[in-house]
């Protein structure tokens, strides 16, 4: 089966001379194998009489056309399209009844179009074009599974609730005070104890616009589980919550599959492997097709997933495996030293910071774990000379770089103008170290305001590291990136740090990305927004245990894939682990 995609975003008729039309030899000897479509202007490919020659495909400056030919068995797993040469989408996961089903993919692969399909919300339909009806979508899977799930949710006796993905842009659809807010969805009549569970008492009765993205989180999480539903379908539950968080609300997900189905799709593969029974891999390409794969437990899945090749159905979905490496604690440290403090203490009206001493190295990766608002950003600032402490000292000045945790989407600007105002866009440097792994030629045209999460993301990381600085300080750079995303950021900030000889302070939530990411660790406490402290910069080992301790949870190495995986509470490896105090690896 041939599948022609053009990717509407890139394709730009006006710039290019329509090359794909002048060099497609169909065209050429006289056939229609791509016309304009005088609808929305841009080509349109007859995949009957393409022939799958790749010209177009090397012809269109702007990466916009892909030629892709899958086996013929797939044309009956057609879910959706989106139109003519758009996404396709193969295959849907199976959500079983008392379980959480888990969803792992790339961004752009497709699923919040299962979502959207599984929920309800967009009626598939199946690659033909304008079709897509409730009586076709039961008739398609009559004599499996799908068939009594679509009856019963087209006939209203499932009710699907949803949780979206971008919870930053609540305030802008909903109004008022979270209390009221989460009134209105208690249809179990359990807000007092979910309200203790997700530790929203604070919130409870702030406005929904005045609070941050960790307790938007959490508020939208309150309110999917509120509701009396029967298919919960939570999208990225994790993004801005810190770990002791995160992994409460697994816990809190989990309880709610002892009853009910529930589909989750997640990025941070602890939570994901702490909270699914169940992984159904998504593979294909990018805004192109994605197909779903049968489903595995959550081990395997997993393990698969970062091997990068699917035995059972013989597809290698990545050139290389994601490996993890048990590096050894780094003790001889022959480089040289950045910057020394000394204990540091700083307080504002109401808040006060207490940092212990230390060095920060030329080249390395400060990796930073510990609750919201308890002083990670205000310490650096202090050592930037942005603060003045109370107490403390550096023995040298030095230029910060930042990415804040909430980034603005606001702008009217595109990213080229953006990232052409910190950083000259035709350096050997910025081409090599940033674009391209950053993959930023095809989003230089685009508009701020417009990007998706996760692009946004990687545009303010390459804005933060385009700049000249000595330390890069950046604030949960995984957000809303997929897990390919956030292992080749990892790999791209610690080359940055090596070749410019910098410090990069990560501070984020994603217990493997900061594995994969971080020399050292430092790790802070404290009750967010009133007091912080620090304790002093440790080896990995050392401050990954004492900061698990911290959480109440030990993780091991899964022994296949070498990746960090969280222990369920009182397992036996969980109690052993904890007689001897090794809440880190056993
Ligand atoms: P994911 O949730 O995995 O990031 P999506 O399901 O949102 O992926 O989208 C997969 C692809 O489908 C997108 O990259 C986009 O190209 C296409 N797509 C999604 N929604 C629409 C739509 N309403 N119209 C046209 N194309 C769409
Ligand atoms: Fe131009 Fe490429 Fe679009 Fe064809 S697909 S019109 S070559 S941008
Ligand atoms: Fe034409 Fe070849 Fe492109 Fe098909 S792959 S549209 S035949 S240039």
């Amino acid at each position: 089966m041939r599948l022609a995609i053009i990717d509407r975003d890139n394709c730009q008729p006006r710039k290019c001379a329509l090359e794909c039309i002048k060099f497609c030899p169909g065209v050429r000897m006289g056939d229609e194998t791509v016309v304009i479509d005088k609808k929305s202007g841009k080509p349109a490919i007859s995949e009957e009489l393409c022939t799958g020659c790749g010209i177009c495909t090397k012809k269109c400056p702007f990466d916009a056309i892909f030629i892709v030919n899958l086996p013929e068995e797939l044309k009956s797993d057609m879910i959706h399209t989106f139109g003519e040469n758009a996404f396709r989408l193969f295959r849907l996961p199976y959500p079983q009844e008392k379980s959480v089903t888990g969803i792992i993919g790339q961004n752009g692969i497709g699923k919040t179009t299962i979502v959207k399909i599984l929920s309800g919300d967009l009626i598939p339909n199946f690659g033909e074009l304008g079709g897509g009806s409730k009586e076709q979508v039961i008739e398609y899977f009559s004599g499996v599974q799908f068939h009594d799930y679509f009856t019963q949710l087209y006939d209203g006796n499932m009710k699907a609730i949803h949780k979206p993905q971008y919870v930053d842009h609540l305030p802008k659809v909903v109004k008022g005070e979270v209390r009221s807010l989460l009134e209105k969805a208690d249809e179990k009549g359990n807000l007092e104890e979910i309200i203790k569970d997700l530790e929203l008492e604070h919130t409870i009765d702030r406005s929904i616009d005045e609070i941050s993205g960790g307790e938007l989180q959490r508020v939208a999480i309150a309110a999917t589980i509120l509701r009396d539903g029967d298919i919960y379908i939570l999208d990225e539950p994790s993004s801005y919550l810190d770990v002791r968080q995160r992994l409460k609300v697994a816990g809190i997900i989990r309880d709610l599959a002892r009853e009910k189905r529930v589909l989750v799709v997640e990025h941070d593969l602890i939570v994901l492997d702490y909270l699914a029974d169940y992984i159904n891999m998504m593979y294909g390409r990018v805004r192109s097709y994605g197909i779903v794969s049968h489903p595995s437990t959550v081990r395997q899945g997993i393990n698969v997933y970062l091997g990068g090749y699917m035995r059972d159905e013989n597809v290698k979905f990545r050139a290389e495996a994601m490996k993890f490496e048990v590096r050894p604690p780094s003790v001889a440290w022959e480089g040289e030293t950045l910057l020394k403090f000394t204990d540091i203490h700083k307080s504002y009206e109401h808040f006060d910071l207490e940092v212990k001493g230390g060095e920060i190295r030329k080249g390395e990766v400060l990796g930073i774990l510990g609750p919201n608002a308890t002083g990670k950003t205000t310490f650096v600032k202090v050592l930037a000379g942005e603060e003045v402490p109370e107490k403390g000292e550096m023995d040298k000045d030095v230029l910060v770089s930042y990415k804040p945790q909430y980034i603005k989407s606001s702008s009217d600007r595109t990213v080229f103008e953006l990232l052409s105002k910190v950083t000259d866009l035709s350096s050997g440097f910025y081409t090599s170290e940033i674009s391209k792994p950053f993959e930023l030629d095809e989003l230089l045209g685009r508009q701020i305001a417009e990007l998706s999460g996760g692009e946004l993301q990687k545009v303010a990381i390459a804005e933060c590291l385009g700049r000249d600085a000595d330390i890069y300080l950046l604030d949960e750079p995984s957000a809303y990136l997929d897990v390919e995303q956030r292992l080749s950021t990892a790999k791209t900030i610690r080359r940055i740090m090596e070749k410019r000889k910098a410090t990069g302070i990560i501070v984020d939530h994603d217990i493997l990305f900061i594995d994969y990411i971080s020399d050292r660790l430092m790790v802070f406490e404290g009750e967010p927004g009133v007091k912080g402290a620090s304790r002093s910069i440790r080896g990995m080992r050392e401050g990954m245990n004492a900061f698990l301790k911290d959480v109440n949870v030990t993780f091991r190495r899964d022994p296949e894939s070498g990746r960090p995986r969280a222990n369920k509470p009182n397992s036996q490896k969980d109690k052993a682990q904890k007689s001897k105090g090794e809440y880190y690896y056993g």
